[in-house]
């Protein structure tokens, strides 16, 4: 079959050759002579066919070997198809399969806890949290050439982690994955108070806008960032461009004074923010988010932070909560349905604000356009870049 391989075997000396310059993509390659996925001998496993699959932030990461280190604790395969932004059509089902049928429209939850392996459930899956499997090594969909993803043409999957979609399009269909992220992370802040701030507008960024004003008709949510997609039209209250003058301009909004530090730096804002969403995770963003937030906010970390230099001195000053949030999976607050099936059903409804986000489509002959557009983003108009096996 054909497919985008990630081959992470390249010796860590010659890594800054094949991830930078003019051969950015040094460790990915357009392969056709690999074989199919071999589904696992446990029950209900099904082989898909991809119709179309998302470039993720976090696939770029790992295109470009820019994850910490500590995360090839859990990435362990050498040889990867990224994509775990999946819509696809069964194939084949094989032995167990019960919930879906050869020709069903899918999309996939690329968590793959214990369970689906055959393990016994860890304390995490067994409390719910799947999401955090203890045996972080399971490899998923995306991230293991064994089992496919969305950047090749077949995959493997169990049919416990698909979701119907039906005649749902596509480019709305491939956004199921980064909008349950969002809603996942939205649900990680019990609601104390009435104002938001999001941090990057990409498509995380966006979806977790989305999932706010779904969540929270009333709330006040200002959407930080570049970008050309108007986050008003997801549910933003307003959009403003980053930097320490959203301190300024939040105080001037919302009243409350503007407490300056002696020496240089970032603005504090006294009256803060309940909640400040934070889908960029950069160095700047994080003390942008420290510094909006009223005594005992949260921080919620939805962007891949890695190793920064930070000032926390405000976490403990202020008594705020830093909370990560990853993956999606069943959730309390919505009576223990997982957040994926909560986005395909907004997904369908054509209320939902989700047309004009996956602004790029190219076929898996152009990997090397399609990645560089996402990596560009704003900057080449792109919001969501997928890929299509034709
Ligand atoms: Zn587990």
């Amino acid at each position: 079959m054909r497919a985008v391989l990630a081959d992470l075997s390249v010796p860590r000396y010659l890594l800054t050759a094949a991830t930078k310059g003019r051969a950015p993509f040094g460790l990915l390659s357009l392969r056709d002579d690999l074989p199919a996925p071999a589904l696992p001998k446990a029950p209900g496993w099904v082989l898909l066919r991809t119709e179309l699959g998302g470039i993720c932030g976090s696939d770029l990461a790992v295109a470009r070997a820019k994850n910490s280190p500590v995360l090839s604790a859990f990435y362990t395969a050498r040889k990867q198809i990224l994509g775990h932004e999946i819509v696809a059509v069964v194939d084949w089902t094989g032995p167990g399969v019960t919930a879906v049928q050869a020709g069903d429209r899918v999309v996939v939850d690329p968590v793959l806890p214990c369970a689906h392996r055959g393990f016994e459930p860890c304390r995490s899956c067994r409390e719910g949290h799947p999401n955090v499997c203890e045996r972080g090594q399971n490899p998923a969909q995306g991230f293991d050439a064994a089992l496919g993803g969305g950047w090749g043409e077949l995959i493997a999957a169990h049919e416990s982690q698909l979701h119907r979609v039906g005649v749902m399009a596509a480019a709305r269909a491939v956004l199921a994955e980064p909008a349950s992220i969002g809603l996942h992370a939205t649900l990680r802040w019990e609601r104390r108070g009435d104002r938001a701030v999001v941090i990057g507008p990409g498509t995380i960024g966006l979806l977790t806008t989305a999932a706010l004003r779904r969540l929270h008709p009333d709330l006040d949510i200002t959407v930080v960032g570049p970008g050309r997609f108007k986050a008003e039209n997801v549910g933003a209250t307003r959009t403003m461009a980053s930097g320490p003058e959203v301190v300024e301009k939040l105080a001037e909004i919302h009243g409350g004074r503007v407490i300056r530090p002696r020496v240089a730096g970032t603005p504090i804002l006294e009256q803060g923010v309940d909640v400040v969403f934070d889908c960029v995770a950069q160095p700047d963003t994080i003390d942008l988010a420290l510094h909006l937030l009223r005594p005992t906010g949260m921080l919620v970390l939805v962007g891949g932070a890695g190793r920064q230099r930070v000032d926390w001195s405000l976490v403990w000053n202020r008594q705020l909560t830093v909370q990560g949030t990853i993956n999606s999976g069943p959730e309390p607050a919505l009576g223990g349905r997982s957040a994926m099936s909560q986005v395909v059903q907004w997904l369908g409804d054509p209320a939902y604000p989700a047309d004009g986000l996956v602004t790029h489509e190219f076929p898996l002959s152009r990997w090397r356009a399609a990645l560089s557009t996402a990596a560009a983003g704003p900057r080449a108009g792109a919001v969501k870049v997928a890929l299509r096996p034709l």
